[in-house]
């Protein structure tokens, strides 16, 4: 499926469904000006929402928020799991790791939330939030 996956026990069969649910997305709307990355996102209700980033010349909108943008659109209270791919230069998709935007950004909608990741070493597993952003921005002092 992925040619980063030749480690990936961590992974179970859902998160595979999620990684494949991607990446046939992103075979099916690859375009280097405009689509050059695929997400999918498991609501909390299970259900999977699909993203895809959006490029310009100058603004860039990265694959996940347009899922999670998506999930909740139909209601989702959260998001559970999401998993963000490219295509590697075979064309196959592969899982790749959020940008530091969607570190930020990502966390925000689930409580619980899991993001399958390249662990790096051909390994590709779940992580939580805090491990993609270990020290993350704060205020000096509360504004609202
Ligand atoms: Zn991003």
């Amino acid at each position: 499926m992925d040619a980063h996956s030749t480690d990936d026990r961590d992974l179970q069969p859902h998160d595979r469904e999620l990684i494949a649910a991607a990446s046939a997305l992103l075979v099916e709307a690859h375009d280097p000006g405009t689509h050059r990355v695929a997400a999918a996102a498991e609501g909390t209700s299970g259900a999977v929402y699909l993203g895809l980033s959006l490029l310009s010349p100058r603004v860039s909108i990265c694959a996940e928020t347009t899922a999670i943008a998506n999930a909740k659109m139909a209601g989702e209270a959260g998001i559970r799991r999401m998993v963000a791919v490219g295509l590697d230069p075979s064309g196959a998709g592969v899982v790749i790791n959020p940008c530091g935007v969607c570190r930020e950004i990502v966390p925000v909608f689930g409580d619980d939330l899991e993001v399958i990741a390249d662990l790096g070493g051909g390994r590709v597993g779940l992580v939580r939030p805090a491990e993609l952003l270990p020290m993350p921005w704060v205020r000096a002092r509360p504004y609202d």
